[in-house]
């Protein structure tokens, strides 16, 4: 391969520039060019393209968002969408693709590569871990630590006016940031969408922990765990029990910021290892991190295999709830 493309794609991820400034670093290297896809496949439509050579990528690892925008395109749902796209690759010499985002992203992957023999390699990046074949996804961990500083700063709040508080997290229809946020935030329950917890349960454990003593109480609340968010579960203890509580929506200010050190590392290594992989000529797999190692599995299981969450820790979080 002489010229390949890389695109970010789907919601922004921190670590997302660390993965792009990997593949141009990696590409250059091996004698490969690189061009710059702008906002994801809405830009590939249009051919926004621009070259991204090793100096292009200089200072924009500690950077949060992504440098080459991101966008969600309704026309790449059609065949359409996706032949004009495919005709703008051809026009410009890329015979190759690395995708950084989330399953829909490597959906739309899997259609070039099946309607235009298009080869593309994808790397995992979306705060919501949501992805078989990786442990963690790029940004996750940048996206739990930002939603833990939130959670200790309510907490002093939460213990000086001996108050109840709902936080919800992101994480779509996934509960592993709330349960990893959960755990280091120290929060007495932890609704998760993989887990059900009915408002029953939650006002049953509030009211064993006031009269064990408890002051002050942290409810951690995966945006998917209950219709309607935190919100809606809120009411519905309050109805059950009459407790006050406040309800906190933590939102957007966790999917940007610098990425942690952790994303960083992991960006950089998957960017690169796709990089060598669609060179090579491997298409139609995601790279991730297994268990510390580098590992390729196929985008069809990626986008359609659960990972699951671990149980285990599940039960730390009750055992040290307390
Ligand atoms: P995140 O997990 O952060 O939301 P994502 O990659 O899952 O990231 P989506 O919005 O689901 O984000 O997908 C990104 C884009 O991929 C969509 O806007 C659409 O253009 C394309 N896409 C998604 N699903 C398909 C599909 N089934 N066929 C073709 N293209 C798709």
């Amino acid at each position: 391969m002489k010229r390949i493309g890389v695109y970010t794609s789907g919601g922004d991820a921190p670590g997302m520039n660390a993965a792009i400034r990997a593949v141009a670093r990696t590409a250059a290297g091996l004698g490969v060019e690189v061009v710059g896809i702008r906002r994801g496949y809405a830009g590939m439509i249009e051919g926004e393209f621009e070259p991204l050579g090793p100096r292009d990528v200089a200072n924009i690892i500690q950077r949060g968002g992504t440098i080459l925008l991101t966008a969600r395109s309704k026309a790449f749902l059609t065949e359409e969408g996706r032949a004009k796209a495919a005709g703008k690759l051809k026009e410009a010499g890329i015979e190759g693709l690395v995708a950084i985002g989330g399953d829909g992203t490597f959906r739309g992957a899997l259609k070039l590569i099946e309607e235009h023999r298009i080869p593309v390699v994808g790397v995992p990046g979306t705060i919501d871990n949501d992805l078989y074949g990786t442990d963690y996804t790029i940004g996750f961990d940048t996206a739990v630590n930002t939603a833990l500083d939130a959670i200790d700063r309510i907490r002093d709040t939460a213990a000086s006016h001996e108050r109840v508080f709902f936080i919800e997290v992101m994480g779509r229809h996934a509960g592993f940031i709330a349960l990893e946020v959960g755990i280091a935030g120290g929060a007495e329950i932890i609704a998760l969408p993989e887990v059900p917890t009915s408002p029953q349960e939650i006002a049953e454990t509030i009211t064993a922990s006031f009269k064990k003593g408890k002051r002050s109480s942290i409810i951690v609340v995966a945006e998917g765990a209950y219709p309607g968010g935190a919100q809606a579960l809120f009411k519905a203890v309050h109805g059950l029990t009459g407790f006050e509580a406040r309800v906190t929506v933590l939102g957007h200010i966790q999917r940007g910021g610098s990425p942690t050190a952790k994303d960083r590392v992991l960006a950089s290594r998957l960017g690169a290892a796709a990089t060598r992989t669609l060179v090579e000529g491997t298409s139609g797999v995601m790279i991730g991190e297994v268990e510390g190692e580098v590992t390729l599995t196929p985008l069809s299981e990626a986008v359609t295999k659960k990972k699951p969450i671990r149980l285990e820790l599940v039960d730390l979080a009750k055992e040290l709830a307390g």
